[in-house]
């Protein structure tokens, strides 16, 4: 009997019944995304400079904004994810947890003599019984490195908030803190040196890192970081989508020579030097990013990332000369903590 069955709700007539999309196929459900403000200036008053997906690690579908604070200069992630999405924006086969030393061959020992050379750099006029700190080290090897090429004497200890690189780095035999530099119990006036190597730009709140790094330094000492830099060609190049620093959406700001001052400034540091060192790594990935963007063969995009010898070789010839003027496509700060204390940076 017609009249015994009720018609379907109007909604339900008029929708199409939903597709089932096979669970492989289905894109990754978007991220908690939060609204920021400029850390240096602590306002909202930005420009939009580029838009990008995560390209490399394809940990969401979302679409992410940078921009340029209009005061200042830093250039930053808005909205940027919330602080419960690390878990995931940071899979587990994330390349600095999930490190084979035997898949980078070649490079991997260039890279190290390299950063061995750089890091005893750092430490040339420290003493024999210094005691320094890595602040983000993630599996340890800068730790590793000064270990094996420093002097016996120095005291070595990282601080990393990730579970899986502290346990890689304390299966290395180092002694690696577990948590946020801000919220660990370090004494205060104690190392003689921090580095923050390629972490400043993953950090939700740097100023608050790097107060916190000088509480804890001795008065004169210093900090070294390393970060990429968002004054150089390739930055101008590739800034509207396919930056490699960029790193969607794992570095939330990056810095300039004058943001890193002013970044100095409002932790209470002393700017000593900033210079540009060469770096292929972020020509390589704007490549790659591109080439991904555009559809191209994997067997392509995969000759532009850190595993391939050719590309790393080329583009560290390509930046060289650019780092020779000033330009490189990373910059390396040395900041000092005042040695007669001053109110107002911690
Ligand atoms: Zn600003």
């Amino acid at each position: 009997m017609p009249s015994a069955v009720a018609p379907p709700p109007r909604e339900l007539s008029t929708t199409p019944p939903p597709v089932e999309v096979p669970r492989a196929l289905a894109p990754p459900p978007g991220l908690h995304l939060v609204p920021k403000v400029c850390c240096l200036c602590g306002v909202e008053d930005a420009d939009p400079i580029g838009v990008g997906e995560d390209f490399e690690y394809r940990t969401s579908s979302d679409t992410f904004l940078a921009v340029r604070c209009r005061r200042c200069g830093l250039i930053y992630l808005n909205p940027q994810p919330a602080d419960e999405e690390m878990g995931r924006i940071y899979p587990d086969h994330y390349h600095a947890f999930d490190f084979k030393p035997e898949e980078f061959g070649f490079v991997y020992r260039v890279r190290r003599r390299l950063e061995a050379r750089r890091a005893l750099k750092w430490c040339h006029d420290l003493p024999a019984d210094a005691r320094i700190l890595d602040v983000g080290c993630g599996d340890g090897f800068h730790l590793r490195l000064l270990k094996e090429f420093g002097k016996p004497g120095w005291s070595l200890e990282g601080v990393d908030t990730d579970p899986r690189a502290v346990a890689h780095a304390r299966a290395a035999g180092l002694t690696v803190h577990h948590g946020n530099i801000q919220e660990l119990p370090l004494p205060a006036d104690h190392y003689h040196l921090a580095l923050m190597v390629m972490t400043v730009e993953h950090m939700t709140d740097p100023v608050g890192v790097l107060r916190t790094v000088r509480r804890v330094l001795k008065p004169g000492g210093k900090v070294v970081l390393v970060t990429d830099n968002a004054g150089s060609p390739d930055f101008w190049l590739f800034r509207g989508r396919h930056w490699g620093g960029y790193h969607f959406p794992r570095h939330p700001q990056l810095f300039t020579k004058s943001t890193l001052r002013k970044l100095a400034d409002v932790s209470g540091f002393e700017t000593e030097r900033i210079v540009t060192p060469f770096s292929p790594v972020n020509w390589a990935y704007s490549v790659r990013n591109l080439l991904d963007d555009w559809g191209a063969p994997r067997w392509l995009v995969n000759r532009f990332t850190l595993k391939s010898t050719p590309a790393m070789a080329a583009f560290t010839l390509f930046d060289l000369p650019l780092s020779l003027v000033g330009c490189g496509a990373i910059l390396r700060a040395t900041f000092r903590k005042p040695a007669e204390e001053t109110r107002g940076g911690a």
